[in-house]
């Protein structure tokens, strides 16, 4: 039995009160894309929609920290669906064009099929459908799939760390088995979830947190099954987010080692990234004819810790109870729900959120870099471990 135990400092009590804008000095109307001090637009926003979660991964939620004792949201707290859709509705105002629902696990949301049908008829500044997107861990996908999709969703992204049944319980450590995930993604497909006009599922990612030691002998076999179907498997760095994973430096496979792994099996071939801010470096793969072909799937790497992205990082996270993170890694929120619950206009609101991002200069991947290049005490921990930091299951990943 493990036994380790992690003092969790609450940050969510620690709400940082949204400075009103000041209207005197200027009236900005909605509909401006607006950038923060490294020039980064706003066109992400990740929602958290539960702090809760029916797994307990240890990099993310660790049964010793969220056990019976551990006091989650009440309900009573959560933003509604309303106040979600309407901050929505402000940031795309702002620029925002892609929105990812998250948690937690957002499935578990009652009636989140709602939600996403609001917000599946946002439109961006220039006219286009938002880019909606949900990641979860698969668990209820099978039950599901039809009513998000018939809800508009129209992409997903399905967490699975192992195929191998006992690698996997022992990462969700609920002994949840990967068969049930992997028929939430085959009833995904089957009722044409994330399915493009070229008949391709495009729409469809699956993420795997790669943990030397415990999983990375499965990156092969994963790769072989889910390329093998045609969709895109992405490679997670294991991260050091929030304060209760006991991060360690060496428990982080690269990228690079990664890559070269599967390049002993699959002929990779690197692909131009579609838009700024992609948090991916992608690669296709070449058919039995030696041609690239996107039939063949595609695999991609979020390289968080080896290679930070943050010069382009244009995501912002609404957590559960409506704090505003500028960044993964932020430890203090700024208080959108108690804006949203006055009687504030939404150009009021989308001016205050627009004066937040103009001043954000968040970019701790980067200044982990420079702590790992430092060569000061263990490689990139002094910094992980320095400040107290928001969960992921809250903020959203
Ligand atoms: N419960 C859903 C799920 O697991 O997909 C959504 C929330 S989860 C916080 C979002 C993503 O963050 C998942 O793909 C998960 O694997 C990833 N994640 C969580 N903790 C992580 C860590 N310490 N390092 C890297 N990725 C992590
Ligand atoms: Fe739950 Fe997702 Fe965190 Fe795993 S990664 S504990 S499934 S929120
Ligand atoms: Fe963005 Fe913060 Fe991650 Fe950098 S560390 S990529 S700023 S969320």
């Amino acid at each position: 039995m493990n036994d380790r135990v992690i003092p969790l400092i609450d940050e969510r009590a620690r709400a940082l009160p949204v400075p009103l804008p000041d209207l005197v000095a200027g009236f900005e109307p909605l509909g401006e894309n607006v950038l923060d001090q490294l020039a980064r637009p706003l066109r992400d926003l990740r929602i958290s929609v539960t702090d809760r979660c029916n797994f307990r991964c240890s990099y993310c939620m660790p049964k010793e920290v969220f056990n019976a004792q551990y006091t989650y949201l009440p309900q009573k707290a959560l933003l509604s669906f309303e106040q979600i859709t309407r901050l929505a509705q402000i940031f795309v105002s702002l620029g925002t064009e892609k929105i990812r629902l998250t948690g937690g696990e957002p499935l578990l949301r009652k009636n989140l099929e709602l939600l996403i049908a609001q917000l599946s008829t946002l439109k961006t500044l220039q006219g286009q459908d938002i880019d909606l997107t949900l990641t979860t861990n698969g668990a209820l996908l099978a039950k599901k799939a039809a009513l998000l999709k018939a809800s508009g969703l129209k992409r997903i992204t399905v967490s699975v760390d192992a195929l191998d049944d006992r690698v996997f319980k022992s990462m969700n450590d609920v002994d949840f088995p990967v068969t049930n995930v992997l028929e939430g993604i085959q009833a995904a497909m089957d009722v044409g979830l994330g399915l493009d006009q070229s008949g391709l599922y495009s729409g469809i990612k699956i993420n795997m947190v790669v943990k030397k030691g415990t999983n990375e002998h499965e990156i092969l076999p994963m790769a072989r099954f889910f390329l093998a179907k045609g969709l895109t498997l992405r490679f997670i760095e294991y991260m050091d987010v929030g304060s209760t994973n006991g991060w360690r430096m060496q428990e982080v496979m690269p990228s690079s080692a990664v890559l070269a792994l599967l390049r002993t099996e699959f002929d990779l071939v690197p692909l131009q990234s579609l838009k700024r801010g992609e948090t991916a470096e992608r690669f296709g793969l070449k058919n039995q004819h030696g041609v690239l072909d996107s039939r063949c799937g595609e695999v991609g790497f979020i390289s968080s810790v080896t290679q930070a992205f943050c010069a382009d990082c244009s995501r912002a996270r609404l957590s559960t109870e409506g704090l505003l993170y500028l960044c993964l890694f932020a430890s203090q929120g700024h208080d959108l729900k108690t804006l949203v619950q006055s009687q504030a206009s939404n150009t009021v609101i989308a001016q205050s959120v627009a004066q937040l991002w103009r001043q954000r200069q968040d970019r701790y991947s980067l200044l982990r870099a420079q702590d790992l290049g430092s060569g000061a005490g263990a490689p990139g921990e002094s910094l992980a471990s320095s400040q107290k930091r928001v969960e992921m299951s809250y903020i959203g990943g």
